[in-house]
C-alpha cells in the first residue's frame, strides 16, 4: 500500500470516528511531521472546522485558516530552533491555559505538536494531565517520525495513526547512500566487507562534519566552549549511528521475513521487496538469521562504545 493510500484510509477512519462522536482525545501521527504527517493533521483538522458541504472542503475561510496556521482555536507547536526542544514556559504552559478556555468559535479546539519525541520528561510532565483528560471537544496530535522515540508515558495515552512503513521514518542525507549499499549485491566476506566497512564510515564521517557545521551556524552569535561543542557534535553523531544501525537492522529482519515466506505487507521496506526477496533467498533463513543476529549484536556493542570502524567492520563480516 503506498503511503497516500495509507493516508486516505487513516483519515476515513478518522472520519468515521468523527461523524459517530467517536475521536480519541489524542493521537500519534506516524510519519514526517513536514510531510504525511502534517498533511494528515492538517486534513483531520479542517475536518473538524470546515464550513463547507463536503468536508473538508479545503476552501472555506476555515479551512484555509487551517493550512495557514492562523487558526485561533488551533495551536501549533514547533521545537525551537536553537535547542532543537520545547520551552515549558514560553510554549507548552501557554498552549495549555488556552487549551482550557472556552474556543473562539464554540466548537473545536487542537493542540498539534511538530516532532513531539522531541518532549522531555519535563514537557510531558506538564502536559500528561491534560493530555489524558483534555475535556470535551479538545483535540491532540502529535506528529513524530520517531514513534520509538516518544516517551511511553505519553504513547501510552494516544491512539495510533500509522501512515508509512518504517523506511519512511528515516530523515537525512545518509539514508541514500546507506540504501545504495544495501541495495548493491552481496559481497562475500574479507576484504570486499572491509571495503563497505570504510563506505560506512565515510558516511557517518560525513554526517559528522554536517551536524558540526549546523551547530557553528545555530550558535554563530554566542561563544561556546570547546568541550560544549565537542559534545554536542558527539552526541549529533551517537544519534546517527544509532538510526544507521536501526536501519540496517529493520533491512535485515525484511529479508529474515522474506526468507521465512511472510508477504509484502509486514515489510518496513517493501518498495525494495524485489532485492530483499533475491537476497533472502541466496541466504536462507538460517543465514539471514545469523546476519541479523551480528547487527543485532552489533547495536548492543555500539551502546558500549566500540570505536566505529571497527563495529561496522563486524557488522559486514558477520553479514
Ligand atoms: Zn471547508
Amino acid at each position: 500500500m503506498s503511503s497516500a493510500d495509507k493516508s486516505n484510509e487513516m483519515l476515513e477512519m478518522f472520519r468515521r470516528n468523527f461523524a459517530a462522536g467517536r475521536l480519541a482525545h489524542a493521537y500519534v501521527v506516524q510519519g514526517s511531521p513536514s510531510g504525511e504527517a502534517w498533511a494528515f493533521a492538517v486534513s483531520a483538522l479542517q475536518l473538524l472546522f470546515c464550513e463547507g458541504l463536503t468536508k473538508p472542503c479545503g476552501e472555506c475561510r476555515e479551512c484555509r485558516k487551517v493550512v495557514d496556521r492562523n487558526h485561533p482555536d488551533i495551536r501549533w507547536l514547533e521545537p525551537e530552533k536553537k535547542s532543537r526542544t520545547f520551552d515549558v514556559d514560553k510554549q507548552i504552559r501557554p498552549m495549555l491555559r488556552d487549551l482550557e478556555m472556552t474556543s473562539f468559535q464554540g466548537g473545536w479546539k487542537a493542540v498539534v505538536i511538530i516532532e513531539a519525541d522531541r518532549l522531555n520528561d519535563s514537557h510531558a510532565n506538564a502536559i500528561l494531565k491534560s493530555l489524558e483528560e483534555p475535556g470535551q471537544r479538545r483535540l491532540w496530535l502529535l506528529l513524530t517520525a520517531h514513534p520509538d522515540q516518544l516517551l511511553t508515558t505519553i504513547h501510552s495515552r494516544c491512539q495510533r495513526i500509522v501512515l508509512t512503513h518504517s523506511q519512511n521514518y528515516f530523515e537525512g542525507t545518509w539514508v541514500a547512500p546507506l540504501r545504495e549499499w544495501l541495495l548493491a549485491p552481496p559481497q562475500p566476506a574479507g576484504i570486499p566487507a572491509l571495503a563497505g566497512a570504510a563506505y560506512l564510515k565515510q558516511i557517518l564521517e560525513t554526517e559528522k562534519a554536517a551536524i558540526a557545521k549546523k551547530i557553528r551556524e545555530e550558535t554563530a552569535d554566542e561563544e561556546i566552549e570547546k568541550e560544549v561543542f565537542e559534545a554536542r557534535v558527539r552526541s549529533g553523531e551517537i544519534k546517527i549511528r544509532a538510526e544507521i544501525l536501526r536501519y540496517i537492522t529493520l533491512w535485515r529482519r525484511d529479508v529474515l521475513a522474506c526468507a521465512s515466506g511472510a508477504g509484502t505487507d509486514v515489510l518496513h521496506f517493501a518498495g525494495d521487496e524485489q532485492t530483499l526477496r533475491s537476497l533472502a533467498k541466496q541466504l536462507g533463513i538460517p543465514g539471514a538469521l545469523a546476519s541479523l543476529r551480528a547487527v543485532q549484536g552489533l547495536s548492543r556493542r555500539v551502546d558500549r562504545n566500540v570505536p566505529d570502524l571497527l563495529s561496522f567492520e563486524a557488522a559486514l563480516l558477520a553479514g
